[in-house]
């Protein structure tokens, strides 16, 4: 594997570590206000964070690439609602897409075909996880201050496994 794609792969398995954190965080958030349906949710995200760096981890090893660790830093949760969470969210997903589209499109100049197929899965999931957090984004926004609509939101969001 070419030296600059080992590179893009090591910042994104951080920024995957990162991401861990950033959810971590938010799911402290939800449990302290005994949202435990998002708080849940959230921690639900973070396992998958994790499984998204070992999956590049793997792959750089796999590659006979080098892992290195950057360091976390530390995520900085300030949260006014469920809403502006999700938005939150929302932003960082996108966020992450767009420097997943970037490793793909340097994978395919440099015809890494390896690559080129983990990528399609990173493609795929960053589609399917803005799909999703548009959805809640969108209902929590038609909920707005209910209570019993939160409510059934956060029941409904802890039914996630
Ligand atoms: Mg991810």
């Amino acid at each position: 594997m070419q030296k600059k794609m080992n590179e893009m792969l090591n910042e994104q398995m951080n920024k995957e570590l990162e991401s861990y954190y950033f959810y971590l965080a938010l799911s402290g958030y939800f449990f302290q206000e005994n949202w435990d349906g998002f708080g849940m949710w959230m921690l639900k995200q973070a396992e998958e964070e994790k499984e998204h760096a070992m999956k590049i981890y793997r792959h750089i090893i796999e590659r006979q690439g080098t892992v290195t660790f950057n360091g976390i830093p530390k995520p900085t949760v300030s949260v006014k609602s469920p809403l502006d969470a999700f938005e939150q969210v929302y932003t960082h997903e996108q966020k992450i897409t767009a420097s997943i589209h970037q490793i793909m499109k340097a994978a395919q100049a440099e015809n890494d075909y390896p690559t080129v197929v983990l990528m399609n899965w990173f493609v795929e999931e960053q589609m399917e996880e803005e799909n999703t957090v548009d959805g809640i984004v969108q209902k929590l926004k038609k909920i707005g201050d209910s209570v019993q609509g939160l409510m059934f939101m956060d029941a409904k969001l802890g039914e996630r496994s």
